[in-house]
């Protein structure tokens, strides 16, 4: 993949332009003039223009990407903020928020600046994630104010639980006051022990540590009862079993300050996958089975679930090619996020794409107060360009993450990311 800085006068001509932001749908042209839009729809194109021609595709808003983990500071080996924007532009992505659980956890208003800081020199949009407790260690709140103020979007504990009910209930409760959202990796600790995969009959059959779909559904719902209570705002994320859809879609009818994600690996997989015990598909929480995946298209599709987020996870070769129950917990999943979910969602569920887009672009931009309206005149260029009818089998030369932990090769998917714009650089994936 290369990434090129942008030409003075950019036209993307002939595409469909989708505008997630306004519902709109339309043959046309954009220009972007010294990185930022100049003009939509019919232009007359500037003489010394760089031309890209993008009939037959589709150009619409850059992905956001609410949940990832770049690894930085600490283990740059798996990934750093510079090689996960590689990755995050290959799939489309101009903007994500990474999450705090690096070495040392970002839980200081210092760390929320390092990252900050470090962003400014990368081709995307990186925004910090604080942690809800100090070290991540469940006792301690942060200085989630301080934090707000040196940049931090939203704060979380991800990786490790909220496990204490009234840390969970002071977190919400002092969250109310910037207005931001919670984020919860919600596995009961005790339920799930020393689980590494779904329980259910495949894990019997495999003689592999199950993990109850309880030990989410519980603590979703202990969340829900929390967030309604304290009034606060609360985002679910990578949410994996029919149960807990259930739960928030129940709450969702009185509480619209309740958000929720899903993850292209959670709608892609089923639990039968893991018969031949890849550890890229050890993920948390687990891949469930195909009801529960029936159940979490549902839900993409009626609502409850309101935005796809990768939890893109790198980990070293060493990490992951040992026994299942010793491997870590996740996979990569920028690079493969668009072609799996438009497989899943549009060409096997008849969804539109139109309304894919939006569980990619407007959906998440909204959730974190971020900017959604991107084909105004003035606004930065933060577009890409998609085949979205292109089959292709996903393989090595599609990552550029650092960590090559995907359980998607050789798997087919449709719809190819093929510029993005982003910072003022374009790409050519
Ligand atoms: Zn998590």
């Amino acid at each position: 993949m290369k990434i090129e800085k942008i030409a003075d006068n950019l036209v993307l001509k002939n595409g469909t332009i989708i505008d997630p932001y306004l519902g709109k749908t339309y043959e046309g042209d954009v220009w972007i003039k010294n990185g930022k839009i100049a003009g939509v729809g019919n232009i007359n194109i500037p003489n010394d223009s760089t031309i890209i021609n993008c009939s037959g595709k589709t150009i619409t808003h850059g992905f956001c990407d609410i949940h990832v983990h770049f690894r930085e500071p600490g283990r740059e080996d798996k990934e750093s903020l510079q090689t996960g924007s590689r990755a995050a532009m290959a799939g489309g992505f101009t903007r994500v928020c990474v999450m705090p659980n690096t070495n040392p956890p970002l839980d200081t208003p210092e760390s929320i600046n390092f990252i900050i800081k470090k962003a400014e020199k990368c081709p995307i949009h990186i925004h910090p994630i604080g942690a809800v407790t100090k070290t991540q260690g469940g006792n301690d709140l942060t200085e989630m104010g301080l934090m707000h103020q040196e940049g931090a979007v939203a704060f979380s504990d991800d990786g490790l639980p909220i496990q204490d009910g009234a840390m969970m209930r002071i977190a919400l409760e002092y969250s109310t006051l910037m207005d931001l959202p919670i984020i919860n990796h919600a596995e009961d600790e005790c339920l799930r022990a020393e689980g590494v995969m779904h329980e259910g009959k495949i894990s019997t059959h495999l003689g592999l540590q199950g993990n109850p779909d309880l030990a989410e559904s519980a603590m979703v719902h202990r969340d829900l009862e929390l967030a309604e209570f304290t009034g606060a705002r609360l985002h679910v994320p990578h949410v994996s079993s029919e149960k807990a859809v259930h739960h928030i879609r129940k709450m969702k009818i009185n509480n619209e300050k309740v958000t929720a994600e899903v993850t292209p690996h959670h709608l892609f997989f089923n639990d039968e996958a893991l018969r031949c015990f890849n550890t890229n598909l050890k993920v948390a929480p687990p891949i469930r089975t195909e009801k529960d995946r029936k159940a979490l298209i549902e839900g993409v599709l009626d609502g409850t679930l309101d935005c796809i987020a990768t939890d893109h996870a790198p980990h070293t070769i060493e990490d992951k090619e040992t026994t299942f129950d010793l491997a870590s917990f996740g996979m990569i999943g920028l690079e493969s996020c668009f072609g799996a979910v438009k497989k899943v969602l549009v060409d096997e569920e008849g969804m539109t794409l139109e309304s894919l887009i939006k569980l990619l672009t407007v959906n998440p931009r909204n959730i974190m107060g971020f900017d959604s309206d991107l084909f105004g005149e003035g606004i930065e260029a933060e577009l890409i360009v998609v085949d979205s009818d292109q089959e292709w089998t996903f393989s090595r030369e599609h990552v550029q993450s650092r960590s090559i932990n995907s359980p998607f090769y050789n798997k087919g998917l449709s719809g190819k990311v093929i510029h993005t714009i982003s910072c003022g650089f374009i790409t050519n994936n």
